[in-house]
């Protein structure tokens, strides 16, 4: 069976590399540099903290490929597990933070409730005023995205060809059977196809006919030297009623971003601005400095850049084959590099074996939206 993978991001590059281990051959297609889109520009966030099973499934069938990434894959990608911290000022997030610890646990995290005056024992930079409850989980933490997606393509074997500057123009359907992809430069004939194109997978999957369902949107983050240095051992933290969080970077640095103050317009994957808002992350900082220590009016900010979220209306993404020979895994809403692991598994275990068995994603067909989607993920930033 030969199988064109398109898209060279961290969920084409797995999906690839799991495909080879299963024998399958396989073509990549990718439209410029591997990794080079929604990959490069993630804040790297690794958690099981999440508020629906699926979501949570997909994280803790990931975290033992992070956990082993080295031995397996030969790259330290820097995974520190610091744990992540989020935090709300509203009584109905408050009850869905102590649902959400439940459902954790059950499906096998180590998540705690905490009220806030435990917060400071967690995060010390933390100023409690104002929170009414947080949830915190040893398990979560995050990795170098630039890594990973080294490691996986490093791990590629004979088996995979890679093509990247390939942007894939069409894919064929016949009789109601997609049957390859048309490049630049020549017709590649495929038994199958996976639509890993990120914030383009909904172009791709239009080449087929198909239509998803997944909006492409911008979210910024800056790198900040905070007056205060964020300790390396601190969590990922939330404050999920704006959206901003902030992460230890290297040496006291700061990662911060999320959707905080964005307007939320779609976006031309094509064209839209890379670069950082100085407006936004000025008033990001200011933000910041009202609820941690750490960003005083000293704080500076060495630079930033703009990603793009694939976004779909329930905040989950599509794993399925949604015609005979197209497998689309995408629109993973913010949380795609973390779940590239368990997707890659997935997907091979859709082409290979007829059906997904590692985790339970009956649940992540596309036919949902037509009946107004999952429970929406609200954990999200
Ligand atoms: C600011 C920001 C912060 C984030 N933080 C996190 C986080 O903390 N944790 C987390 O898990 N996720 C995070 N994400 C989301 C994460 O980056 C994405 O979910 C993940 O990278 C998706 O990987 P992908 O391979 O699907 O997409 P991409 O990395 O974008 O790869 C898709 C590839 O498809 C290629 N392509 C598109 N069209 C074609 C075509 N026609 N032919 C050939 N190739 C094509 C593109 O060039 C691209 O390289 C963040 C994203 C952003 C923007």
């Amino acid at each position: 069976m030969h199988v064109v993978v398109v898209g060279g991001g961290i969920v084409g590059l797995s999906c690839a590399h799991a495909l080879a281990e299963r024998d399958i051959e396989v073509t990549l297609c990718e439209r410029g540099s591997i990794g080079g889109e929604s990959t490069q520009r993630s804040a790297g966030g690794i958690r099981t903290q999440f508020a629906t099973r699926v979501n949570i499934d997909l994280s803790l069938a990931s975290l033992p490929i992070w956990n082993e990434f080295e031995e397996r894959f030969g790259v330290d990608i820097a995974h520190r597990q610091t744990g992540y911290l989020f935090l709300t000022r509203e009584e109905t997030t408050a009850a869905e933070f102590r649902e959400n610890v439940v459902l954790q646990n059950e499906r096998g995290g180590q998540s705690e409730y905490l009220d806030p005056s435990e917060l400071t024992a967690y995060a010390p930079g933390i100023n409690p005023e104002g929170f009414v409850a947080a949830t915190y989980s040893p398990l979560d933490g995050f990795a170098d995205p630039n890594l990973a997606a080294q490691g996986y393509a490093q791990a590629l074997g004979d088996d995979v060809t890679v093509l990247t500057k390939t942007p894939v123009e069409d894919i064929v359907v016949e009789n109601g059977t997609v049957s390859g992809v048309e490049t630049p430069d020549e017709h590649i004939a495929a038994e199958m196809v996976v639509d890993a194109a990120g914030a383009w997978a909904g172009q791709l999957g239009a080449m087929a006919g198909v239509d998803l369902p997944i909006e492409p949107k911008r979210r910024q983050i800056l790198i900040a030297n905070p007056e205060t240095p964020v300790p390396e051992d601190a969590p990922l933290t939330i404050d999920l009623d704006t959206g901003l969080y902030f992460r230890p970077e290297r040496e006291g640095q700061a990662l911060v971003g999320g959707h905080f103050g964005e307007a939320d317009p779609t976006q031309d994957p094509g064209s839209y601005d890379k670069t950082m808002d100085f407006d936004w992350a000025t008033a990001a900082l200011e933000n910041a400095s009202g609820w941690t220590d750490h960003f005083g009016p000293e704080t500076t900010v060495k630079r930033g850049w703009a990603g793009l979220y694939a976004v779909t209306p329930d905040h989950h993404p599509v794993i399925e084959e949604v015609l005979p020979g197209l497998v689309v895994a995408a629109g993973f809403s913010g949380h795609g590099f973390q779940h590239a692991p368990a997707t890659g598994q997935l997907v091979a275990e859709i082409v290979h074996d007829g059906e997904p068995s590692l985790v339970d994603i009956g649940v992540l067909g596309s036919d949902r939206f037509e009946e107004g989607g999952l429970r929406e993920e609200t954990n999200v930033a």
